[in-house]
Order: C-alpha cells, then structure tokens, then sequence
C-alpha cells in the first residue's frame, strides 16, 4: 500500500528514472523542448519476447499498435485514471480496459467486493444469489430489457443474441453496418471496423462464404441503404445489428432520425432491432444508449462496462424473446463460467457506483471539456479536425467534418497524423487507443487537473507533429 501511495503521487507525466540498461528512445520529431526522453527498454524486452510466444505478441489484434506504429507500452498496474508501464512511466489512461474502467481502475470498493468473493469461491457452476442482484439493476435500468442472460465476453452475448434474432423470427439474414463491430462471430466479420479496419483485412478468412452472404451491409446513418436490403431479401431478414453511437470506426454518433426509422422499419418487416450496448451500456446513460436516444431495440447485447472489469457479457429483451433461450425454451446457449459470483461482484458494485448522484454528470462535464480542449488546441495548431462525445465516450479526426459513417472515415481521416500525435502523447504521459478507428473513454476517477494536463500535453503535441 505504502508503495503505491508513493506511486500514485508522482505527477502524471513524470518519468521514471532511466536504467544503465541500454534505452530505446521515441522522438516524434526534431523538436527540441525540454521533455524527458519515453524509456521503454522493459517493454520493448517483454514484446519482443511475446512476438514468440503470442501470435503477434498479443492476445487480442489492437494492443499490437499496428496501426500507429511503434511498440505497444507493456502495462505493470493500473489504479484510478491512471496506468504504469513497467518501466514506471505513468500516463493519464483514456482507454480504461476499452471501457470496464469506467468507475476508476481497481477501485477500491470494487476490490473490497472481489476480496469478499474470492474467499466464498471464484466459480460455482451452480446458480448464486449475486446474479439475481445484477441481473434485477440491468432489467430496471435498460428499458429493453425485461430478461437477461449472462455470459462471459462481448463476442459471447453478440453471437448467441444474433441465433436469438434467427430462432424467433424464423428467418436467417441479418443486416449490420460498414464497420460497426459485433465480436469476432463468424457472422459479424463482414465489414468490422477497428481491429480488422486497422490491420487492413476487409474481412477474415476462415469465416465460411455461406456464413458471410447470410450476413448484409448496411451504411450508417443512411436508411436508404436498409430499406434496399429489406426490399432486395423480402421476409428473410431477421433483425438489424448495431452500435447505437459507434465506436469501432472511432466515435460517430447517429441521428435520432436514423434510430427512429430503423424501429419503424424492422417493426414494419417483422423483423428485431438489436442496439449491440456492448461499448456504449451504463457508459452514455445509466439506462444506455437507448435511454439517451429514447429509442427501445427488441434485444440489447452488453459487455465491458457491466463486469467491471471482470470478463462478463449480456444478452436481454422483451420476455417473449427471451423466453426462447434455453433452458426456458428451445434455443441452446450455455456457459461453465457464466454468471461467474466474482465477475457479477465486479458489476454490481460498479453499477451502483455508477448509480449514485452525479456520475453521468461528471462524465458528461470532464469529457467535453476534454474534446473541446484537444480540437481547440489542433485547431490552433492548423490542424484540420472534428469530433464530439457523448458522456464518457469522446473521438476525432483528423480531417473535416462532419463524419456520419465508416465510409467518411476511412476517405477523409489522416492515419498517419493520427500515429504521430498517439506516439507524441505517450511522449506526454497520455495514454490514447492506438488507432484513429477507435474511440476514447473516461472513467469518474479522472479529475479536472487531469483533463487540464491532457489538454497541456496535446497542445505540445499537436505543435510538433
Ligand atoms: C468490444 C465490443 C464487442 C466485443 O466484446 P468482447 O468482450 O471484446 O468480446 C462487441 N460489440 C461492441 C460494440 C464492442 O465494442
């Protein structure tokens, strides 16, 4: 404990002092200021030993900074808003785990919660109370929702809501959008931004072409293009996929228009509408993305946020729909560690935290003081950019706006600008997702100074890029 008060006092941004050992050095460019130089020797021994074990050194495609360039920092702890690397560079973390972080990393009641747990057990493969716990705060907060089920990842509750669309329709077809992303589910990896947008696999072999073609594209924020595929596969369709504000192809945020006519066409074709809340749930309003934009979905798939940063997912709707899933109707889907009592621990505590008096406000406060900071600050320096948030969930460009689908980004926005700035900032002290086709998260845990530090450091950065 001791150790870590010592730590965690230290200013974001200073620099662990340098070993003897021989240092690798990043500068973004020839400009001289009086920063330290970002040591990563340790971490650029563990990848380069991980690049043997792992494929690509990693276990999920992203943290490879393929697409920014550079080593990846290899992370020692996290606490707060805050991560180390393990050579004992500290950042201000605007990833937070891709989103779980959201109440602060290891927060201190979190763990109270999962110490009290691990000495009851970490895995029951029976039913325990805590998953009625969980379960009754997600039903009473996400307005389609009147039943859930647990499993353990994103990808999990995506893939097993998407044989739910098909079991009750009857109807195999389903239309997602150019780049929303859905989990790794053969059926999803048609068109699915970030992680494959930012390796450059269009789609991934290994996904059966029979599987793909079941599979449509849609454009975002464009109805036209659904209704096309409506037309074109008359009473074969059996629900519509997607990020209710995405944050696979960076951060786009959908007209209230696009929502509200994707309801009446799916209701119009028999047909469901899932919102895949997996990145946006319990992070843009307590009862969602649907709260916030006041549109109800058929089904809801969540993850991230909702295990605290526990591997857990979650698939729910109306109780007709649900009522389908095994072992309450014919629909199989199951799981060894769903429900897990460690991983429903982490939820619960993280969603009552998020329940108290003035989280979303703060979120909401501290990340557009953010993003107005960051395009101010690029605007000043000449740099052409848009972007925007919506409570702890913020994104930009660097291009012209406006930006209303993955179509935009993928024409318009300066990767290459992009992988300069996210190495400048790690130069900083600031850690960002490594990819313009990825969006940014805050947690409650980070303060105004933080903000006001971020918004200093991408004033420098953004003049020497
Ligand atoms: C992260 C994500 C997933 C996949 O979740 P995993 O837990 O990584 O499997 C699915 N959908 C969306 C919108 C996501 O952001």
């Amino acid at each position: 404990m001791q150790v870590l008060q010592k730590q965690t006092a230290r200013p974001a941004g200073q620099r662990a002092q340098k070993s003897g050992r021989r240092a690798t050095v990043f500068r973004a460019q020839a400009v001289a200021t009086d920063r330290k130089p970002l040591v990563t020797t340790k971490s650029d021994e563990i990848m380069a030993e991980a690049r043997n074990l792992l494929p690509g050194g990693v276990n999920s495609p992203v943290r490879a900074f393929k697409s920014v360039g550079g080593n990846p920092i290899v992370f020692d702890r996290v606490k707060g808003p805050y991560c180390w690397d393990v050579d004992g560079n500290k950042y201000v973390d605007y990833i937070g785990s891709w989103g779980p972080a959201i109440v602060g990393a290891a927060n201190d009641e979190v763990n109270a919660v999962l110490r009290d747990q691990i000495e009851k057990g970490t895995s029951f493969g029976a039913p325990g109370p805590l998953e009625n716990v969980l379960a009754k705060m997600v039903i009473e907060r996400v307005p389609s929702v009147e039943m859930v089920r647990f499993v353990s990842s994103g990808t999990e509750a995506c893939l097993s809501v998407l044989r739910l669309m098909r079991a009750y329709t009857k109807r195999e077809k389903v239309i997602k959008f150019v780049g929303c992303y859905h989990g790794h589910a053969d059926s999803f990896l048609v068109k699915a931004g970030s992680g494959v947008a930012t390796l450059g696999l269009p789609d991934s072999p290994g996904v059966p072409a029979s599987t793909a073609a079941a599979t449509l594209n849609a454009t975002y924020n464009d109805l036209d293009s659904v209704r096309e595929l409506f037309k074109a596969n008359k009473g074969q369709i059996a629900g519509v996929i997607l990020e209710p504000v995405v944050g696979n192809s960076g951060f786009i945020v959908p007209t209230k228009e696009f929502l509200q006519g994707l309801r009446e066409i799916c209701t119009a074709e028999g047909a469901l509408l899932c919102f895949d809340e997996v990145m946006t749930g319990f992070r843009i309003a307590k009862g969602c993305a649907q709260e916030h934009w006041g549109i109800t979905p058929d089904v809801t798939t969540m993850g991230k946020v909702i295990g605290g940063g526990l591997p857990v997912g979650a698939y729910g709707g109306r109780r007709e729909i649900m009522e389908m899933v095994a072992p309450a109707g014919p629909m199989y889907q199951a799981g060894t560690l769903s429900g897990n009592p460690l991983a429903m621990a982490a939820g619960i505590k993280t969603l009552e935290i998020l329940g108290r008096p003035g989280a979303y406000e703060h979120l909401d406060r501290i990340t557009g003081k953010l993003i107005n900071g960051i395009m101010a600050a690029a605007k000043e320096n000449g740099h052409a950019v848009t972007g925007g948030h919506i409570s702890g969930m913020f994104g930009f460009f660097f291009c012209e706006g406006p930006v209303t689908c993955y179509e935009d980004v993928a024409d318009k926005a300066d990767t290459a600008k992009f992988a300069r700035f996210h190495r400048a900032m790690l130069e900083e002290g600031v850690y960002l997702a490594p990819s313009q086709f990825e969006a940014g998260f805050t947690g409650l845990q980070h303060t105004d100074a933080d903000i006001e530090f971020t918004i200093e450091a991408a004033r420098r950065a953004l003049k020497r890029i």
